[in-house]
């Protein structure tokens, strides 16, 4: 079967994040899910409390679920189920951060305005390490 090359594989999805937004009224239940989560999936990193808002591109207080691809069929659902009204970024990590948080992103719940300015800022700066890095390896190859 020839593939078009105008999609894209979901195997290039390295793996997800999930942001879960919350604020004084909710969060003792983003409290209540972190534990489930953590019992449930135990192969889920779960990132600290980020009640500083905005950060980043979050412009709500919030706390980061790393999982992978695998956990995705089973998790997902759960996180719909189980949000009551905690609203959830779910983007997945194709090594596109900006990509990833504009336009490959999932919401449960309602959608907010990301901080796009904070997004091109850090995208920069990781494409400007990654250069850097490449630059550094060519040399170091050269030797
Ligand atoms: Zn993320």
């Amino acid at each position: 079967m020839k593939i078009s090359p105008d999609f894209r594989p979901a195997s290039m999805i390295r793996g997800y994040h999930a942001h879960l937004y919350y604020d004084g009224s909710n969060k003792q239940w983003a409290g209540h899910l972190r534990r489930e989560i953590a019992r449930l999936f135990p192969t889920a990193e779960i990132g600290r409390w980020r009640d500083k808002a905005p950060q980043g591109p979050h412009p709500v207080s919030h706390y980061q679920v790393a999982f992978t691809p695998d956990l995705f069929a089973e998790f997902v659902p759960w996180l719909s189920l189980n949000r009551k009204t905690i609203d959830i970024l779910v983007h997945p990590n194709t090594g596109d951060g900006y990509e990833d948080h504009v336009q490959n992103r999932l919401w449960l719940g309602n959608s907010r305005d990301l901080m796009y300015d904070a997004l091109r800022a850090i995208e920069s700066r990781i494409k400007k390490r990654r250069a850097e890095e490449a630059a550094a390896a060519a040399v170091q190859a050269a030797e």
